[in-house]
């Protein structure tokens, strides 16, 4: 149970840097990140004072305010840039009532942008449908036609649990609409009462009430409907709803010396969901590239390019900000040499998510041969949908996205119990090293031959790594078609 950093580790960490001879700028960058900084303050006053921070709520706000303050007080440049958020959504408040075979309150929680209910709840009777497979729904026919229905779900253990989960939300939530349920109730895949909060995967356009109830109320549910009870469930759902609105990034900025308008660029989500308090996600990456960019003034270092500081916005809710960055700076995306994200919580780096791009997983290999002693390090090729480099990405922007040990990250995942006690302080010094040598490399080198992809190649990606299926259950294979959301034809 990690809760603070020893100070003999970082000791230990620091010696055995100092002890290398600091002939140049990355390693004492590196012996700087290693060393004793803020960026543990930074994680307590994020998570612990501002907490959970849904994009458009106060306390998100806050944290704009916050992040736009820890940039200046480090001499860093930053600013605010704008842009729309689609739609509001908040939860109030979701309580639930079983009645018939048995009456308890289950604990459940509203998948972001459910429908709500009316103050006396919506009430139908309950059926389980397996995992809700395809088979599952045809054999249910008719008779869940304005029925909840029961999801079983399988408890999220490691990474491509996640990636399965979102995935079959989407074939699930598509059969109970053609199905004409009432709503769909997940069984939660975090153990015992825990609950997490998800998208619909409709997202903004869900039209279905969507709630997570916690594993152990929904096994006895199944428990008894499996022995031939009936069940009732009555749904409350209060939320705070709206149309579009202002949100923010907030972007801090060294500039480069010899090429000021190439940009290499480095970002995390500032945003959260609002039930933990957003730690392993992300608030501890956000306290990792605001340190970078201390450090690296701290130390004078200015490097040949110009380097970017990003806190998006909206990423959980749409990877608006993102998506708004790469709208608002079009005339200057054939500059960025490499964007990256970081996204996978305090497990450590163990390498990059290269995007299905050789040329680029050549060069992030040499960047990461300055810090060998922190890892070992192997790269995976391979594109990633789900975070902030999706849109630049689609834009043919050469992107990075940290490649990290799982650590606790699936547990705590969008959950309650995402709080800053979980993060691995440790891994989170050594990754912000990593990471800053990284984007040193990359703001530094002679020459680039890294290119921005036209959109024949960005297809091509598509089409080779058959990144079509998570697109779609993402729900953003729509908006490369038609052009809105990636590089135009
Ligand atoms: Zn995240």
């Amino acid at each position: 149970m990690l809760k603070h950093v020893s100070s003999l580790f970082i000791l230990t960490l620091f010696i055995s840097f100092v002890s290398i001879v600091q002939n140049s700028e990355t390693d004492k960058l590196v012996a700087a990140m290693l060393g004793h900084t803020q960026i543990q303050d930074d994680l307590h006053e994020l998570c612990d004072k501002i907490g959970g921070r849904v994009t458009g709520t106060e306390a998100n706000t806050k944290a704009i305010e916050w992040g736009i303050k820890k940039f200046k007080d480090a001499g860093v440049g930053v600013k605010k840039e704008a842009f729309q958020m689609p739609s509001l959504w908040d939860e109030k408040s979701c309580t639930a009532e079983i009645s018939g075979a048995s009456n308890f309150s289950p604990r459940v929680v509203s998948r972001a942008f459910s429908i709500g209910t009316n103050s006396a709840g919506l009430e139908a009777e309950l059926i389980s449908v397996g995992y809700g497979t395809d088979n599952d729904f045809k054999n249910a026919g008719d008779k869940i036609k304005d029925k909840f229905v029961l999801i079983t779900t399988d408890e999220l253990t490691e990474l491509g649990g996640l990636f399965k989960e979102y995935n079959d939300a989407h074939e699930i939530e598509g059969r109970a609409i053609a199905a004409n349920v009432k709503g769909v109730i997940y069984m939660s895949s975090r153990p015992k009462k825990l609950l997490f909060r998800h998208l619909a995967s409709r997202g903004y356009n869900n039209t279905l009430p969507l709630v997570v109830m916690a594993r152990d109320d929904a096994s006895r549910c199944i428990r008894i409907l499996d022995k031939g009870g009936k069940l009732n469930l009555n749904l409350n759902i209060e939320l705070t709803t709206g149309g579009s609105y202002t949100s923010y990034n907030v972007i801090g900025e060294i500039k480069g010396i010899e090429k000021p308008d190439e940009i290499v660029l480095i970002g995390a989500h500032l945003d959260s969901w609002g039930m933990g308090t957003g730690a392993n996600d992300n608030g501890c990456n956000v306290s990792l590239v605001i340190d970078i960019a201390r450090q690296m003034t701290l130390l004078g270092i200015r490097p040949k390019r110009t380097i970017r500081f990003a806190l998006w916005n909206g990423e959980e809710q749409c990877i608006c900000g993102s998506y708004a960055y790469t709208q608002q700076h079009e005339k200057e995306l054939d500059k960025h040499i490499v964007i990256a994200s970081i996204d996978i919580g305090s497990g450590k780096v163990t390498g990059f998510f290269t995007g299905h791009r050789p040329e680029l997983e050549a060069e992030t290999k040499k960047a990461l041969e300055t810090v060998t002693s922190l890892g070992p390090f192997e790269n995976a090729d391979v594109p990633i949908v789900g975070t902030d480099n999706y849109d630049f990405m689609m834009q043919g922007v050469p992107n990075l996205v940290g490649m990290q040990e799982g650590a606790n990250y699936c547990s705590d995942y969008h959950c309650e119990s995402d709080t800053y006690d979980k993060v691995n302080l440790q891994n989170l010094k050594i990754n912000s090293a990593i990471v800053a040598s990284t984007l040193l490399h990359f703001a530094n080198l002679d020459k680039v031959t890294l290119k921005r992809q036209n959109r024949n190649e960005v297809q091509k990606m598509i089409e080779e790594t058959k990144l079509e299926v998570p697109m779609k259950a993402f729900e953003y294979w729509e908006g490369w078609l038609d052009g809105t959301r990636g590089r135009k034809p």
